[in-house]
């Protein structure tokens, strides 16, 4: 009975002259995550969208409720601009309201008609509207009783320019910002729990992730790569396709392990990461580095440790999770549905070649001093050449 789903806004809705760019962004975030349900066209005017429900509706709700900027939405039924059309579809969508809320004719429901009256030549005023809908429901729902302060149902009427849409749900959204509009960051992505995380949290500040995953065959196995392309693809239903790239790490690993000393292993090799992350955000006009740290969550999250790995890179590194707890690191991960793969207990290339007693508190010029040992930018390039690109998430 439903028409369309129709999509408000929250934040970008204030955002002066780029309001376009963000409007025009998650008009594009939706048709992508509805692209392979046959929805193509999504109609957007004075900032709302409208989605055509062309496939089930519960399946496009579970997925607009991904996409960030969205504020709320509503399935509307869409009515010509006459006041008895009007009537007839609200007490089409009231009556399946009622059904769905389980009233039957011997129960009681409180309700109150709001009118948003956006065509000023409609010739009815809102408040006219409201009360003249209102009696005629109070007429066809003996259950019903007007609240007009805390109404138990709220049936909501939107005259706009060709069309009315009458409505009594609002689904909350994601809310945070279009992926993309913030621009792209490359996301440091582990198969662990921490990195999907923040990758999550900075798409919802509208940062398009490009992922980077250091991998460490034969020391660490095939699934252990499956395992960050699922974790992608998860992460894509938030925010589109995600490329991932799959870095071969184990020349450097081992460069590190035979010439450098074992408690700096973690700290040099998070340098290396981070020198080649930087890399190729720069290629692929990333403006920032983002990871899954947590300050003083193991031996390498110190202050003193991430100023020794941050000093190797120009770009902003956004840590998201800087001053999370683990517990709450869980529960995101849980709610967002990563957490699941996470868990799979393949091995890390951080567990490979890790020193019994890493340095908590590295020294700058002891840790630039140990590098020298080591052929950096040959194996830079080398790791960058032996680069592959899966993309995640294309519907
Ligand atoms: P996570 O749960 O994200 O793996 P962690 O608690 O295991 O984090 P570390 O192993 O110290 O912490 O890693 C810190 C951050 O470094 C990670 O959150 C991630 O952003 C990045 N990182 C670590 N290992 C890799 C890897 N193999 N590939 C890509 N990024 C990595
Ligand atoms: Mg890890």
């Amino acid at each position: 009975m439903y028409d369309l789903l129709l999509v408000r806004y929250g934040e970008i809705g204030t955002k002066g002259k780029n309001r376009r760019m963000f409007e025009q962004r998650l008009q594009t975030n939706i048709e992508a995550a509805l692209k392979d349900l046959g929805i193509e066209d999504v109609e957007r005017a004075h900032a709302r969208l409208y989605v055509p429900l062309t496939a089930s509706m519960e399946e496009m709700i579970e997925r607009l409720q991904k996409v960030f900027g969205i504020a709320s939405f509503s399935p509307v039924v869409q009515a010509p601009l006459q006041v008895e059309a009007i009537k007839e579809a609200a007490v089409e969508v009231v009556a399946d309201s009622l059904k769905k809320r389980r009233i039957g004719e011997g129960d009681r429901l409180t309700f109150k008609v709001i009118t948003h009256r956006a065509n000023k030549g409609f010739p009815i005023t809102s408040p006219e509207m409201s009360r003249d809908l209102g009696a005629c429901l109070l007429r066809r729902f003996p259950q019903l009783s007007v609240d007009v302060h805390q109404p138990e149902l709220a049936v909501e009427v939107e005259i706009r320019e060709h069309y009315s849409y009458i409505y009594t749900e609002r689904i909350p959204g994601a809310g945070g910002l279009p992926v993309g509009v913030s621009g792209k960051g490359v996301l440091l992505l582990s198969g662990g729990i921490d990195s999907p995380v923040a990758g999550y949290l900075m798409m919802k500040r509208g940062v398009a992730p490009i992922a980077v995953h250091f991998h460490s065959y034969p020391f660490t196995s095939e699934r252990a790569k499956e395992k960050v392309l699922d974790l992608a693809e998860i992460l894509s239903a938030y925010g589109g396709p995600i490329p991932v790239h799959v870095v071969h790490f184990t020349e450097i690993q081992k460069a590190i392990n035979q010439h450098c000393p074992p408690k700096l292993m973690i700290t040099i090799m998070r340098r290396m990461m981070l020198r080649l992350a930087e890399a190729i955000a720069r290629r692929e006009g990333a403006a920032a580095l983002i990871t899954g740290e947590s300050l003083g969550q193991v031996s390498s999250q110190t202050m003193d440790s991430i100023l020794v790995t941050n000093a190797v890179v120009q770009l902003p590194v956004f840590r998201p999770l800087i001053g999370f707890d683990k517990t709450e690191i869980v529960d995101i991960a849980e709610r967002i549905d990563t957490y699941k793969i996470s868990i799979r207990p393949y091995e890390d290339c951080c567990t490979i070649f890790v020193p019994r007693h890493p340095e908590t508190h590295p020294k700058l010029a002891e840790v630039e001093k140990a590098e020298k040992k080591l052929p950096l930018e040959e194996l830079l390039d080398e790791a960058l050449a032996r680069t592959e690109v899966i993309i995640c998430g294309d519907k």
